[in-house]
């Protein structure tokens, strides 16, 4: 039984599958097809989606060239008492799609704005990595071009969280080259590819090894993925004896995190790096 009963003056973000249309919820559908308008990024695209569930309603475009105006509109709809769902062509919407300018005029005017959770990328391929995902960090999009990439990634190279990027498959021997480069060869990554589809493939190893795999099949770049790179490892050795001290000494008496948290306040150094050391204290 279906418990989507649809509110007046609400704007639904409405995540869509990324590949398998069985993860479309059936909240989702029952939204799709009840609103007065489906806000979509292309609409020729949710279309498809939309006839292969027999779902008949109303469409306009919204994308990154036309949200300001779009957002006027839609914010008049719905103070109207009309219901609007905003869709992307896959997975969570605003998540490396259009939607943010929309959502925060919507909040801003005080209007109501309400998820309906369901399938992205990033999520999927973090839930199946095997890296550490109780503090992780979403990059989006690396810089397509070299320079720009490698300087991203040297940025990134002190980050103690497992770090998660798109990327397109073409490019993901550069990507995976500099990452070598610029995190070195022993980092482990794992590449999520095509997820929820028929060529469906996760594959971790070192940065240095999952080059060699890539370069030895042209059939890996194809399609759509998703890139985690682990996070930097803490030395031990480059935390100061008396920082460890203080940390020693507040793990004593309280959690992790806040211990964590007073023993950086109270030293000026970095949070993340005493949270690796502490975690690795544990383990
Ligand atoms: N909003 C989407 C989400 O929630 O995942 C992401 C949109 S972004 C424009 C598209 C990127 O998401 C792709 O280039 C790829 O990096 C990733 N992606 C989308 N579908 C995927 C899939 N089935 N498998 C792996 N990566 C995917």
């Amino acid at each position: 039984m279906s418990d989507s009963q649809i509110l007046p003056s609400t704007l639904y973000i409405v995540a869509t599958p990324i590949g398998n249309l069985g993860d479309l919820s059936q909240r989702a559908r029952d939204i799709l097809e009840q609103v007065d308008v489906i806000a979509c990024e292309d609409t020729r695209h949710t279309q498809r989606l939309l006839s292969a569930f027999a779902i008949k309603n109303k469409t306009m475009s919204m994308h990154d060239h036309n949200e300001r105006q779009r957002q006027e509109q839609i914010a008049a709809l719905l103070k109207e008492g009309k219901s609007v769902a905003l869709v992307s062509d896959a997975g969570t919407p605003l998540i490396s799609d259009p939607g943010f300018h929309l959502v925060r005029h919507c909040r801003q005017q005080g209007l109501s704005v309400s998820p309906i959770p369901g399938a992205c990328a990033a999520i999927a391929a973090l839930s199946v990595a095997g890296l550490p995902t109780d503090r992780f960090t979403f990059e989006g999009f690396l810089p397509s071009k070299t320079g720009a990439r490698q300087s991203t990634l040297n940025e990134l190279a002190n980050e103690t969280r497992t770090m998660v990027f798109y990327d397109a498959p073409r490019r993901a021997i550069d990507t995976v080259e500099d990452i070598v480069k610029t995190l070195g060869g022993e980092r482990y990554v794992v590449m999520a590819r095509e997820l929820t589809k028929t060529f469906e493939t996760i594959h971790s190893d070192t940065a240095a090894n999952l080059l060699t795999f890539l370069q030895g099949d042209p059939n890996q770049l194809k399609g759509e993925m998703v890139l985690i790179i682990e996070g930097a490892k803490v030395d031990p050795n480059d935390i100061p004896a008396h920082v460890v001290a203080t940390l020693k000494l507040l793990l004593s008496e309280m959690k992790p995190k806040k211990a964590c948290a007073i023993a950086a306040e109270i030293h000026g150094v970095k949070k993340n790096a005493l949270y690796e050391y502490a975690l690795a204290m544990k383990e």
